[in-house]
């Protein structure tokens, strides 16, 4: 596919708002692809470039790109700045650059989006002393055979904004139209491979080529999240229900085959050259080619202790023997997605439980299983004395859904009252924090779209702030007076004592007492609270809060 043909194609569905017009446009596109045009497009629909599974990074940062720009342009990067900021939009202006530089070029090669995402990958590859002049280089190269639309989606896909709308649900449901498959089955195919692009491909050989996906070793999948919820709802439905102690960790997947080994973070970061101690004990747990799933905690005199030593040794790089002898990791086994070549999720969890038991040979997660409330109780009791946050109900017939915060797994744990909310403005401090942000506004998630909740000014510490203010003052956005709006991407764990309805924020709720517990660095903007689970939440508040007033 040209390059052009895909940039009319982003312009077009710019222009489209309604998600079903969007899904007959890119299906009708579809069929029409080779298969190795199929993975490319749809990943540049999404602005994405690799595979969701990959850590590749393309490496370049903005202001590569508007030297670059310049360069082709030929003009001063200060030049390209001020005309951005004059647009708003980054793709835009480079857009009018082109066109005006277009004018005296004779001479351009096409570009197709396979050459494209051919010399992206170089471009990621690229490491070393050199690697910054290299990229740069190739850069300018792709950008001087562009034309003026092609620059427009091409920038924008390089800044990795490329803001059409495009989200993975249409694309999944184009996907199924454009080759008359169950919607259901590539949904299924896009959990188990992690690659949506790839999942097109195989849709086109059709529904077999599907329904035969693997889990790959070394491509993370997904990681299954928790709702909250409570016993006698999980009992009342489902009977018996699995319960295991709900560990204040972090998240991680082990990939294993023969010796070698991966780690991988919720966020599916490779985390194996922070985490040595634990792929060594989990290597010598288990013979067999496992993708396991768990939590890692840290324990000093046999007590867990806080999430955060933890978060500091995934993000350590060195003195990592150091790191080792101050605190022990443990991994704690509770899931295993992949044995010996065969992918496991769609079995029950009881059954895959039963492999995990037969395969791993320690650190599996003691899990209880029962339909007495008072049991279930019992082992959220201990958890709790024991040192960890609560317990984890898990519906025993359930498959493994990544990616999915389904009702099959439910959290509880004492404190029900926080919420993972995304930082997207702040206000300067004042007195003695008149130099950082001192107060922030923070949103949930609604279809995709970022939704302010809640205004957090309270929780932190001088030093907190400090933390904070260095992590988003190269984000910010918009500037009026002392607010300012932040690029989403860092998240807050924010502390409540109620919910309630307000038309304050666009939300149409606000928290009570909003106070700031930590920053989650283990999340991300697409991790946050949706607004959907923040109305059943505060259905439960008045629900709970009658059967106390009766
Ligand atoms: P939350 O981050 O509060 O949504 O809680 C879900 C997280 O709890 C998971 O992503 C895991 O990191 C963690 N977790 C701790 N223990 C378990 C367990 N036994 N099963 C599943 N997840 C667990």
């Amino acid at each position: 596919m040209n390059f052009e043909d895909f940039a009319r194609a982003c312009e077009k569905l710019e222009g489209t708002s309604g998600r079903l017009d969007m899904i007959d446009i890119i299906s009708r596109i579809l069929p029409g692809l080779s298969p190795d045009d199929l993975p490319v497009f749809v990943r540049f629909i999404m602005g994405r470039i690799f595979p969701d599974w990959s850590s590749k990074k393309l490496g370049i940062g903005p202001n590569l790109l508007y030297v670059a720009i310049g360069y082709v342009a030929g003009i001063k990067k200060e030049e390209v700045i001020e005309k951005i900021n004059r647009t708003g939009d980054a793709g835009l202006a480079i857009e009018e650059l082109l066109s005006i530089k277009s004018q005296t070029t004779f001479f351009r090669e096409d570009l197709d989006i396979v050459r494209v995402y051919a010399e992206l990958i170089a471009i990621a590859d690229m490491e070393g002393k050199k690697s910054q002049r290299e990229k740069l280089q190739a850069v300018q190269r792709l950008l001087a055979n562009a034309r003026p639309i092609e620059g427009r989606y091409l920038a924008r896909i390089m800044l990795e904004e490329l803001r059409i709308g495009v989200g993975e649900g249409s694309v999944r449901d184009a996907i199924a139209k454009a080759f008359a498959v169950d919607p259901d089955l590539v949904e299924h195919a896009i959990q188990a491979l992690n690659d949506t692009g790839e999942v097109a491909r195989l849709a086109k050989l059709g529904p077999g080529a599907l329904r035969d996906v693997h889990i790959t070793l070394f491509h993370p999948v997904r990681m299954m999240l928790a709702q909250q919820g409570t016993i006698t709802d999980m009992i009342k439905e489902h009977g018996q229900i699995a319960a295991e102690y709900k560990y204040d960790g972090s998240r991680f997947q082990f990939h294993k085959r023969g010796n070698q080994a991966k780690l991988y973070s919720r966020r599916l970061e490779d985390v194996t050259g922070s985490l040595p101690d634990v792929i060594e004990k989990l290597l010598s747990a288990t013979d067999h080619d496992v993708i396991i799933d768990g939590e890692v905690i840290a324990i000093k005199d046999n007590k867990p202790m806080p999430f955060q030593s933890v978060l500091r040794r995934f993000r350590r790089r060195h003195d990592i023997a150091g790191a080792q002898d101050a605190i022990e990791i443990v991994p704690n086994i509770f899931d295993i997605l992949c044995l010996d070549g065969e992918t496991l999720i769609d079995l029950p969890l009881s059954e895959r439980r039963k492999r995990l038991e037969q395969v791993l040979k320690r650190y599996i997660a003691p899990q209880v299983v029962s339909n007495d409330p008072l049991e279930i109780e019992r082992t959220y009791k201990t958890a709790l004395d024991a040192g960890h946050e609560g317990i984890m109900i898990k519906v025993p017939a359930s498959p493994y859904s990544p990616g999915q915060r389904g009702k099959n797994w439910i959290k509880i744990k004492p404190e029900v009252d926080t919420l993972d909310l995304a930082v997207i403005g702040g206000e300067w401090g004042e007195g003695k924090r008149a130099h950082v942000f001192g107060s922030f506004l923070v949103a949930c998630q609604d279809a995709g779209k970022l939704v302010p909740l809640s205004r957090v000014a309270t929780g932190l510490s001088d030093e907190q702030l400090t933390e904070v203010y260095e992590l988003l003052k190269d984000r910010v956005i918009k500037k009026s007076g002392k607010e300012m709006s932040f690029e989403p991407g860092l998240v807050f764990e924010v502390g409540y004592s109620e919910l309630q309805t307000s038309p304050t924020y666009e939300a149409g709720f606000a928290l009570r007492f909003p106070r700031f517990i930590r920053i989650r660095v283990d999340k991300d903007v697409t991790d946050i609270e949706t607004l959907d689970s923040i109305k059943a939440r505060y259905q439960r508040q008045s629900k709970s809060a009658q059967a106390y007033q009766a």
